[in-house]
């Protein structure tokens, strides 16, 4: 059996970049203590400073009052020791897109925590199996993919690993209730739900651009006014950061086949080091 809702206290969130800054922000709003680890002070300062902003915004908003925020604020420990996970009952892992490095992390947790702490991974695209297969315990090793940005959007990708234990599960989704999320199932095929049906629609816009059937403006207008949606594709991509969606849509690309191929652009975009809104520049400029 795998520690149920009611005995987590304290959150660990593995990787402290758009995503984990979110996911331990969003934790420590909703009254856990957290433990958010980065391979350097510099990034863990980072995340820091992106929750700082996003508090400051809520507070602006009058969605949370100075004392919440201040309270979640102190409620998060920054740390580049794995080793300060040890106390968490649940961990979260939202490193970087790669699989070697989600498994060796993965491993490293597999010692550092108590057995029956849930393991999660917030990967987009990358097999839950297989990473799980890198711990003792593939029954508590469970994919729970958010959205971004965290503190904003609603609903969590809960994944079910080939081994993913029911009580995972189970917790997967009562924790993301918990945060004020609302949680939708997918099996660990590549992409899951969201991706496997988003990244070639962003693939595809970018190559439409690529072959000049439009301007970057008049695609990412043209899906917006013409599909309803908030973000056009490039839009969306230099959110998203060009580097996870090359990632993305290479693994998708290496799992599926051939419609998955990443788009020219898109590679030679993120070989240039132009990610997107995180580099200041994408398919647009940003301040
Ligand atoms: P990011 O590049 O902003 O942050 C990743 C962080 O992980 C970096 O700060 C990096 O230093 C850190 N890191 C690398 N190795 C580490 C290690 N061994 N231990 C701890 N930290 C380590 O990336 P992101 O956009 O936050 O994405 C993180 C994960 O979330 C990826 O798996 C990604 O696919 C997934 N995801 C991203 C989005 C998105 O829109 N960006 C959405 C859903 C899921």
């Amino acid at each position: 059996m795998v520690r149920g809702l009611d005995s987590i206290e304290r959150v660990g969130v593995v990787g402290a970049g758009t995503m984990g800054s979110g996911i331990a922000q969003v934790a420590a709003t909703s009254g856990y203590d957290v433990t958010m680890r980065d391979v350097e002070r510099a990034f863990v300062d980072r995340g820091f400073d992106s929750i700082d902003d996003s508090l400051g915004r809520l507070v602006e908003r009058e969605t949370l009052s100075e004392a919440e925020a201040d309270a979640a604020r102190d409620r998060i420990d920054g740390t580049t020791d794995l080793n300060d996970l040890a106390d968490c009952d649940l961990v979260v892992e939202a490193a970087v897109e790669e699989m070697e490095i989600k498994r060796d992390i993965f491993g490293d947790l597999d010692d550092v925590t108590d057995d029956d702490v849930v393991l999660a991974t917030n990967t987009s695209t990358l097999s839950i199996t297989t990473i799980a297969a890198a711990t003792d315990r593939p029954e508590a090793v469970v994919g729970i993919h958010f959205m971004n940005p965290v503190p904003v959007m609603e609903g969590v990708e809960v994944v079910d690993g080939e081994k993913t234990g029911e009580d995972t599960l189970a917790l997967a989704h009562e924790f993301s209730e918990s945060l004020g999320k609302t949680t939708w199932e997918a099996d660990d095929k590549p992409g899951f739900v969201s991706n496997r049906i988003l990244m070639p629609w962003i693939n595809e816009g970018i190559r439409a651009y690529d072959e000049g059937v439009a301007t970057k403006g008049d695609i990412d207008r043209g899906m917006k006014l013409g599909t309803n949606v908030p973000m056009g594709p490039l839009e969306l991509a230099d959110h998203v950061g060009l580097d996870v969606c090359l990632h993305a849509t290479e693994t998708l690309h290496e799992e599926l086949g051939d419609r998955y191929k990443p788009a020219y652009l898109l590679k030679r975009k993120v070989e240039a080091g132009d990610l997107g809104k995180k580099t200041g520049e994408g398919f647009y400029e940003y301040d």
